[in-house]
């Protein structure tokens, strides 16, 4: 028969993989924790108009990569294509935002855009985002940016680059759109079908367009920094002040400007060259009018988005990934029939003790069973016979090199020759 592959697009998470999933997301919660931001979890699908408010219907992520489908009872439902939409959703439904200010969320959530699968870009893929609400302040600004570095920082990362943009508010945006339109349109007949169509709509989606001819255009285009009000320069000054006496390396980008509509003022981007041609590990910025958009009070807001895969890849490149042990703490080896039910209540009261312990459940010779041990990564293995049983005492195997020892075949003899 057909063997049934995953879709197009997916990753299969293996269990050899699964440990540096875990130590990145330890450090994720960790730092999170630190910076006091709490995790929300949102739904995997929501009602397709919120993307298209939030988001933007001229995005490319809503325009052209959305998972969306029609419900039995009519309803338009899309696949979440990034998380920044649900958590303004939920913070508006919940009545979060009448709450403390700020209100610092994250997630570590999965997201799905239908992309082109290549090295860093998949159809579903994993971000850490952070979402600060309540405060306009480029301190704010700063903190979401320092929580990202800090983590980059404890992971040991030293290649990554942060760039920093301002693409300005609703007062100075109208000046700098009419000016990119000025400037677009003299090259109208040579952008790409999607940028001729979104040209009028949103000329700001030129920019960020990634095909060669377009983004070859944008090199030279008006650059919003060239155009911000008093408020955005100001703002965007002393947001490079406080990274300054923080310490904090930064490039002042023109060209970053972020490919949701939903960003105002501030937008960054921490890059790692080494991990290829999607360099950009994490990307965000401030999206003060997103919330009433959907229907919800003017509340300031600042965060960013962080790839998970990126990040790995990126950990590979400078060999930053630890040794996860993930063996079992000991293997009790059976000898013999009668000795097989003692090895499984003794492995069962070990672990009822918190020791990760294993036994024979395949009926293998004690050969077989010492290869599986050694193969499983077990810390310590302990053969159990007849004789071991009746003097109530065994040789315990260090599997790492060190000692034997004589062990009583009890839960605290075990545990402490085992943990010390
Ligand atoms: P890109 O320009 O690479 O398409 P983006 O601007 O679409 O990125 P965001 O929507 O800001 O990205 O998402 C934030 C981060 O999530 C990205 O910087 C990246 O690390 C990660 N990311 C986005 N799309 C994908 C994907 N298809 N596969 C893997 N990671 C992704
Ligand atoms: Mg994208």
């Amino acid at each position: 028969m057909n063997r049934i592959q995953k879709p197009k697009g997916t990753l299969d998470i293996l269990p050899s993989d699964i440990g540096v999933w875990q130590y990145i997301e330890n450090a994720v919660r960790e730092t999170a924790r630190i910076y006091g931001f709490s995790e929300i979890r949102m739904p995997t699908f929501e009602a397709t108009e919120l993307f298209c408010r939030g988001v933007g219907d001229t995005t490319d992520v809503v325009g052209k990569e959305m998972y969306t489908f029609i419900d039995k009872d009519g309803s338009s439902l899309s696949l979440r294509p990034e998380g920044t939409a649900g958590v303004a959703r939920s913070v508006i439904e919940n009545g979060l935002y009448a709450g403390a200010m700020p209100l610092k969320l994250f997630y570590l959530s999965n997201f799905f855009r239908r992309e082109k699968p290549q090295a860093g870009r998949s159809r579903e893929f994993w971000q850490f985002g952070t979402e600060l609400y309540g405060s306009s302040s480029p301190e704010a600004d700063a903190q979401v940016i320092l929580l990202a570095n800090s983590l980059f920082k404890k992971l040991g990362l030293t290649k990554v680059t942060l760039r920093i943009n301002s693409i300005g508010c609703p007062e100075c945006r109208p000046s700098y759109r009419s000016a990119l339109l000025n400037y677009f349109s003299q090259y109208e007949s040579e952008l790409c079908d999607t940028c001729r169509e979104r040209l009028q709509k949103n000329p700001l989606r030129v920019l960020d367009c990634k095909s060669p001819v377009c983004s070859g255009i944008a090199k030279n285009a008006p650059k919003t920094l060239e155009h911000l009000c008093d408020g955005c320069n100001t703002h965007f000054e002393k947001l490079k002040s406080l990274l300054d006496v923080c310490g904090v390396e930064y490039i002042v980008d023109p060209s970053i400007v972020r490919g949701l509509d939903y960003y105002t003022g501030t937008v960054f981007e921490f890059t790692v060259d080494s991990i290829g041609a999607q360099s950009t590990v994490c990307g965000g910025g401030r999206y003060d009018g997103l919330l009433a958009s959907i229907g919800g009070p003017e509340m300031p807001a600042v965060g960013f988005g962080m790839g998970i895969t990126r990040l790995i890849q990126a950990l590979k490149d400078e060999s930053l990934i630890p040794d996860l042990e993930t063996g079992c703490d000991i293997y009790i080896a059976p000898l013999g029939e009668g000795a097989s039910v003692s090895a499984f209540v003794l492995a069962q009261k070990l672990r009822e003790g918190g020791v990760a312990a294993e036994t024979d459940v395949c009926g293998r010779s004690l050969k077989a069973q010492m290869k599986y041990a050694d193969k499983a990564g077990a810390g310590f293995v302990l053969v159990v016979g007849d004789n071991e049983i009746a003097e109530g005492v065994a040789e315990l195997r260090d599997m790492r090199g060190g000692e034997r020892v004589k062990v009583e075949l009890t839960v605290e003899s075990i545990t402490k020759a085992i943990k010390g």
